[in-house]
């Protein structure tokens, strides 16, 4: 047990699956973490249930009458959490003198101000926004070092690697001696799918991923393996790595969660069940290992470990990320998830073919290559642009 305070948690993006997993880990250590902050889009039943039961001191939604009603649910129980709505209130949550740390857990660019706002007040953070990274990775790298935040990796991947760098990594890969950083990804549910399929993709069938349960956004990511794409980008940004030291593996049993190579021929890797509350309860245990939930790896009930490479034929949308990462114009990583956010959106709703999400982002990423943008009004104004025409591609294809 600890004998410290308790850990004061700001949550953004309560009611979703990281949200969750991470409630779930810090109900089973009341000693440790005390919740102070929730926040959700629109869910207000669940966030209502969540304030209830972790009695925040503020919740957060988006709009002033969704405010209004939660705030009246909760105070007919009694509760007496506060209710803020909208960016600035995200903002101040995440940077509150009475938050020690911040679990980033919104999903898309619309994480982007909240988490920046914890790094500039030199918060904790616990990181799986990954868009974050891929719209300001250069920004956010510098608030972070700056303003003294310790930025510690969700994404089971970065994770992973973060697990099994040395404990003094700082940045350069050499100096570690390592070759490389090996992210393994599950290749999703259409590994096996006939090519010629893949245009009546339905969005039932992309969201069904065999090994990981997540948020429909995500899922849609791993099904084109655009998420593998914005992981390389946020591996780039955590880790120091150039693209050319950057490597992915197919690893369909999704038991290795990532591995680096080190230049004696030393491969290390984490191990696991895919339950995200393990990587949830590295971070939020550090320095120590904290119960996370999650059932042990049972090794006599595996039927084998497989790895393949990664066909761009079938994944143009990895074979995008390594080009924005190659790319000489960083705002270009910006561009891909502004328009992939677009595009999984539209698939969603039945109004594009699940093969038009990568030719949406490459479509995108020609029209804007020569955009710069570096301070962080510029970069969401790129964003709001590229949105803008990617709408109206996706309104011609729906017109046709
Ligand atoms: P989710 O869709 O389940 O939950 C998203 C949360 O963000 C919800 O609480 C929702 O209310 C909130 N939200 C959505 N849009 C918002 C907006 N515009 N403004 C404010 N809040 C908003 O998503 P998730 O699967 O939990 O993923 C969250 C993030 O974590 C993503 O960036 C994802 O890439 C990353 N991640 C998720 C997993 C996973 O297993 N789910 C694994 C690794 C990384
Ligand atoms: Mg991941």
């Amino acid at each position: 047990m600890s004998s410290h305070r308790p850990i004061a948690i700001t949550i953004l993006g309560a009611t979703g699956s990281i949200g969750l997993n991470t409630l779930d880990v810090i109900s089973r250590h009341p000693d440790r973490f005390r919740v102070f902050a929730l926040t959700a889009h629109r869910q207000i039943e669940r966030l209502a249930e969540l304030c209830l039961r972790f009695q925040p001191e503020y919740a957060v939604v988006a709009e002033s009458a969704d405010a209004l009603r939660l705030q009246q649910q909760l105070q007919a129980v009694a509760c007496t959490t506060k209710v803020l709505y909208g960016e600035q209130a995200l903002c101040d949550v995440a940077q509150s003198n009475d938050t020690d740390a911040v679990m980033a857990a919104i999903v898309g660019a619309a994480g982007l101000m909240p988490t920046l706002a914890a790094a500039q007040a030199g918060k904790i953070i616990y990181l799986a926004n990954k868009e974050t990274l891929v719209v300001a990775g250069a920004l956010f790298m510098q608030a972070v070092q700056q303003h003294g935040a310790r930025l510690l990796p969700v994404d089971s991947e970065h994770n992973a690697i973060y697990q099994v760098l040395p404990d003094n990594y700082q940045g350069n890969l050499k100096q570690a001696g390592i070759q490389s950083l090996i992210l393994t990804a599950s290749g999703g549910p259409f590994l096996h799918t006939a090519l010629k399929d893949f245009a009546s993709i339905t969005p039932e069938q992309a969201v069904r991923h065999p090994n990981w349960s997540m948020g429909q956004k995500i899922s849609v990511d791993s099904a084109t393996m655009m998420n593998k794409g914005l992981e390389l980008i946020e591996a780039h940004w955590l880790f120091h790595a150039p693209a050319d030291q950057l490597e992915v593996i197919i690893h369909p049993q999704s038991v290795i969660h990532s591995m680096v190579r080190y230049i004696d021929g030393s491969v290390l890797a984490q191990l696991g069940v895919a339950d995200m509350r393990i990587p949830i309860a590295h971070c939020l245990g550090l320095p120590e290992r904290i119960v996370s939930g999650a059932s042990s790896l049972d090794f006599t009930q595996l039927s084998g470990l497989h790895f393949l490479s990664a066909d761009f034929n079938r994944f143009p949308c990895l074979k995008l990320a390594y080009d924005v990462l190659h790319s000489s114009n960083p705002a270009s990583s910006c561009v891909l998830n502004a328009a992939n956010e677009i595009a999984v959106a539209a698939f969603l709703h039945n109004q594009i073919a699940f093969t038009d999400i990568a030719s949406l982002v490459d479509c995108c990423l020609e029209s804007y290559s020569g955009h710069a943008a570096i301070h962080v009004e510029e970069l969401l104004a790129l964003d709001k642009q590229v949105r803008a025409a990617a709408q109206k591609w996706v309104n011609s294809r729906m017109s046709k």
